[in-house]
């Protein structure tokens, strides 16, 4: 027989994130007076060691068999949570939290109402939690290796420290080459670096690495599996060829904005070219307009980025640095030039950055806050029509050369593997990070990693880093050799079950399949996320979804409306 109820609240105050809005003491005070509660308390930071602490003491001490943690959302510290009872020998599944932060205390200023709203969902947490049953917690083996899909530098750099780790990699680039975007260009900003220098060495052990398996002019046409066991298929020249790996790491890059979509900026006029075209010509230090050296050169910085009308709202986030690299090189070059940035505002963060842009400027490079509004061609030359607006005042701006600096997108063909992969993505059109500042390179999908600019846009450093942390996150399945699976999934009962096929339809995980043989549905248990799609879609009622029961729910909307 299931042993009675006893439950453990805990109300946070997380610092003052919920305090300042709720009175934490009288929530908690509220708690103890619900049924099967045998301790309620407050405590600062629920997350904290001590805080955790206090939950394991108090599963020991008061033989407690259910935990109520309010605090934060459950996408923050659940697992936290978990592990801390866990560790006190409670089954995981039997901790439930109650989101008192987001959904309360920051989203209300009236300390006493929203004091009775956290005491209400208190109260239906601990309803819920009360009904919870214990679930089996369950791991796959994993199968050893990992495909990195993209070789610029953020999938070289991935794919070289998991092979290191001593695990093989199948890389799979779209090109015939090696080396993505940053193999276009000619030096790196701050320190002048050649790229050659920098890339060169780096493609040669990704071709020379005993462990790393170069698919070049490949696709990946298919995925399938979960987290430890993914089937991957590679299509190229050479034909077809399925992999298996126990992780995936995506670093497919991104787009250069194509400057034609702003028309005004007149890209079709010869001497009106982009930054990626002005880095081959100062590669081949040729910046010749009509045969002449040109005596004015102009950069406009931030096309189509920050510009809602062509749907780019987001900052590049390398534009400006790079401008100040090209525009000192120009000066290099052509001393006597006339070198002028034409700016919205001058973003120079990261190591050395600030420090360069005053080198630039120390060179001669001058810098103009305006908007141009339209480039248009008088004989040899252009003539920038715009404002100067830090002086409120319109300016026709006769130069040889235009170079737009344009931003960065996300890949034109980022929908294909996000609908392969069911990978989301965020309002900008780049692959959606699980958690923007706890889990920058996870995906929602398990056993999937985001490195470089696929994510969004990143300058060569910020890349690097996430490629090796997107290939740390890689490794972590490959050494421990199992991965949990989630518990809290789908069950069909098979005598409702009509087979109708809405739950195939609905399910964004590909788990459930109809058994051909019996007429009814089935649910793979490793590919289920829990995600209750098919629980709702259902018409025959057929499906349970556990952690999620019918009796759990009802008994949270009892205590809401009791
Ligand atoms: Fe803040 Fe959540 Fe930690 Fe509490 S548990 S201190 S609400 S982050
Ligand atoms: Fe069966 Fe329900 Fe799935 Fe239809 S939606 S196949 S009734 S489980
Ligand atoms: Fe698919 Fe979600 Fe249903 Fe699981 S709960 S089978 S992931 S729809």
């Amino acid at each position: 027989m299931e042993s009675k109820p006893r439950i453990g609240v805990y109300i946070c105050h997380c610092g003052v994130n919920i305090s300042a809005t709720v009175d934490v003491e009288q929530v908690a005070e509220f708690a103890a007076t619900l049924p099967n509660v045998v301790v309620s308390r407050d405590y600062l930071y629920m997350c904290s060691d001590p805080g955790q602490g206090l939950i394991q003491e108090d599963i020991e001490t008061y033989d407690l068999n259910r935990v109520v943690v309010a605090s934060c959302s459950p996408r923050m510290h659940e697992p936290t949570f978990q592990g801390a009872a866990q560790q006190a020998g409670m089954n995981p599944y039997l901790v439930e939290m109650a989101n008192i932060r987001e959904q309360c205390s920051w989203v209300h200023s009236d300390r006493e109402r929203a004091t009775e709203k956290a005491k209400w969902l208190v109260a239906s947490v601990v309803a819920k939690a009360a009904e919870l049953s214990p679930l089996e917690e369950r791991e796959v083996d994993v199968t050893p290796g990992s495909v990195v899909v993209g070789g610029g530098v953020a999938g070289m750099a991935a794919a070289l420290d998991v092979a290191d780790a001593g695990f093989p990699v199948y890389l799979v680039e779209k090109s015939e080459r090696l080396g993505g975007r940053l193999a276009e260009l000619n030096r790196t900003f701050p320190t002048l670096e050649p790229v050659a220098d920098l890339i060169g060495p780096l493609i040669e052990r990704v071709q020379t690495h005993p462990a790393i398996t170069l698919f070049l002019n490949a696709q990946v046409t298919n995925v399938e599996g979960y987290v430890g066991n993914f089937k991957v298929k590679v299509t190229g020249q050479e034909g077809e060829r399925q992999v298996e790996v126990g992780s995936i790491i995506i670093a497919t890059g991104y787009d250069l904005f194509d400057p034609q979509r702003k028309p005004e900026l007149g890209y079709e006029y010869p001497n009106v070219i982009t930054s990626l075209e002005m880095e081959q010509r100062l590669f081949d230090g040729d910046l010749a307009v009509n045969g002449r050296e040109p005596q004015r050169v102009t950069f406009i910085q931030c096309v189509g980025s920050r510009d809602v009308q062509v749907g780019n709202p987001y900052c590049s986030r390398v534009c400006c640095m790079y401008t100040a690299k090209q525009a000192s090189l120009v000066k290099d070059i052509l001393p006597n030039a006339d070198v002028t940035v034409l700016y919205m505002d001058v973003r120079t963060f990261g190591k050395g950055a600030e420090e360069f842009y005053d080198e630039a400027r120390a060179k001669g490079v001058r810098y103009r806050k305006g908007n141009v509004s339209e480039i248009y061609r008088r004989g040899e030359r252009v003539v920038l029509s715009g404002e100067d607006t830090l002086l409120g005042q319109p300016f026709d701006w006769e130069t040889d050369l235009v170079v737009l600096a344009v931003g960065m997108e996300s890949r034109a063909d980022i929908s294909e593997l996000s609908t392969m992969l069911k990978l989301p993505r965020s309002a900008d059109g780049f692959f959606l990070e699980l958690h923007p500042k706890l889990r920058p390179v996870d995906t929602a999908v398990n056993g999937v990693f985001l490195a470089g600019c696929c994510q969004g846009p990143k300058d060569i450093p910020d890349t690097v880093a996430q490629a090796k942390a997107a290939a740390s996150s890689a490794l972590i399945p490959l050494l421990k050799g199992t991965v949990p699976v989630e518990s809290a999934t789908a069950v069909v009962d098979a005598d409702l079950c009509a087979g109708c096929g809405m739950c195939v339809d609905v399910c964004p995980y590909g788990a459930p399949a109809l058994d051909l043989l019996w007429g009814v549905s089935k649910i793979n248990a490793v590919l289920c996320k829990g995600c209750g799609a098919c629980a709702t879609a259902c018409p025959s009622k057929a499906i349970n979804l556990q952690h999620f029961t019918p009796e759990q729910i009802l008994a949270q909307v009892d205590a809401l409306v009791g």
